[in-house]
């Protein structure tokens, strides 16, 4: 036995459990000791250009005055009080905020503490949705292919089961309906049989709109979107859309809904609604799906209430997010990077082993034919001074909305660098 692997063999497991993560194999993981800007400080004293946002959350940048301000404000005065009986203006403010910002009725607003919970929230609704109008067996969700909504065992149904993270979980959650997004006319056809057939089973349809993330991201028209918009309100089915990663600018709309003008029955917020500082999401509901709670029986209510439910400090950051989205120009910011980044990302296209390069708003991906040698790809971003997550099978980009053109360019040189030279290992 070598002297380190003894040394190895005697140390104690780590205590700290890290996410999406095989502990054995991991290797040493960069510590962060401060942010700024559109950079991450490492404890070495170095510096990374964060090219993803933390998970697409920090559309602002880091340390923003205005959101420091806000919580510091709200911590001095009053961090946490529950939300169970009582109520602040903080998340009063917000709520009729996020009403007014969303298309058509959605004014009804119920928060959480994350994406994972936000979607359980909304599949909870959708179900007792339909039981409290008197439905019974309306508990089923159709989902698409590549799809992702998170971790927790509701969220996980609705995720791929196939391509997806939680395929271990297969025979262990309940069963949903996987479709085809209806990209052509054969998917089309398919999607609308389903939801004919099933009419009785589904509670509802969820999807991401514009950009499957986690499942790789991948990009679909307003067009395909309105076609599960319109399906949907035709065979009677709520449409919840999963807009956690794509709400507040990342697609070039404040919502992707936007794009395709349609209003879903319920949204789920979260990632970028508190600019990237803390763990706060939110639940939005039409008005005929609240109606559907309003009630004089106790019973009809939605029993639902995590502990630290909208948090003042989490709604105060994301109150001063929404005045950043008034009063500075992100989504002007947004068609910058998206001009840049097509334009700058082009030169991997053709290259061996690479299958496409895309964007849409601030999300720039190359496409590779296989996620070979992640650990050499996530080294080589940060000896380039990038942070980078490849994941799946793509490279990709989603910058702080802030970014200026020479840090952004830093980051599409390196991308295409460094895509070149793994086309150059791995391309044949
Ligand atoms: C990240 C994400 C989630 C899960 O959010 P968490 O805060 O990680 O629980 C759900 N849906 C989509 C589309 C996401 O991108």
């Amino acid at each position: 036995m070598s002297e380190r692997q003894l040394r190895l063999s005697m140390e104690p497991p780590p205590s700290l459990w890290r996410p999406y993560t095989q502990m054995k194999l991991a290797g040493p993981t960069p510590k962060v000791r401060a942010t700024e800007g559109v950079r991450l400080e490492l404890e070495d004293g170095s510096h990374l250009i964060d090219g993803i946002s933390s998970w697409w959350t920090a559309c602002h940048g880091y340390n923003h005055p205005h959101i420091q301000g806000a919580v510091a404000d709200q911590l001095a005065r009053m961090p946490h009080v529950m939300f169970g009986g009582l109520s602040h203006e903080p998340a009063e403010r917000l709520a009729r905020r996020l009403a007014k910002l969303l298309p058509g009725d959605l004014d009804h607003v119920f928060f959480s503490d994350s994406g994972s919970v936000a979607v359980e929230v909304a599949m909870k609704m959708a179900v007792q949705y339909w039981l409290n109008r008197g439905v019974k067996g309306r508990h089923r969700f159709v989902s698409f292919r590549d799809g992702y909504h998170g971790d927790t065992l509701g969220a996980m149904s609705v995720t791929d089961p196939d391509g997806g993270m939680h395929r271990h979980f297969a025979g262990y959650l309940p069963q949903q309906f996987v479709a085809d997004l209806p990209t052509d006319l054969d998917r089309i056809a398919r999607l609308e049989t389903l939801l004919a057939r099933h009419r009785d089973a589904i509670a509802g349809v969820i999807v991401e709109p514009l950009v499957q993330g986690a499942g790789g991201m991948k990009f679909h028209d307003g067009d395909t979107l309105r076609r599960i918009a319109n399906a949907a309100a035709r065979h009677g089915h709520l449409l919840i859309a999963d807009e956690i990663m794509t709400g507040f600018g990342r697609t070039g709309r404040m919502f992707a809904c936007d794009e395709a003008d349609i209003v879903p029955d319920i949204m789920c917020l979260s990632k970028a609604l508190t600019g990237g500082t803390i763990a706060l999401a939110a639940t939005v509901a039409r008005r005929h799906v609240f109606d559907a709670f309003w009630s004089d029986d106790p019973a009809a209510a939605l029993m639902h209430g995590p502990t630290f439910m909208a948090n003042p400090l989490a709604c105060a950051a994301a109150n001063a997010s929404l005045d950043l989205f008034e009063t500075e120009p992100r989504l002007a910011q947004v068609r910058t990077i998206e001009t840049a980044l097509r334009q700058e990302l082009e030169p991997a296209r053709g290259l061996p082993g690479i299958v496409d390069v895309r964007v849409q708003g601030a999300i720039g991906v190359i496409q590779l034919t296989a996620l070979n040698d992640a650990g050499w790809l996530r080294r080589r971003f940060i000896e380039f001074g990038v942070w980078a997550r490849p994941f799946g099978d793509i490279l990709y980009l989603a910058p702080p909305f802030v970014i200026g053109a020479e840090d952004l360019t830093h980051l599409t040189r390196t991308m295409v660098t460094v895509a070149r030279e793994w086309s150059e290992r791995h391309g044949t």
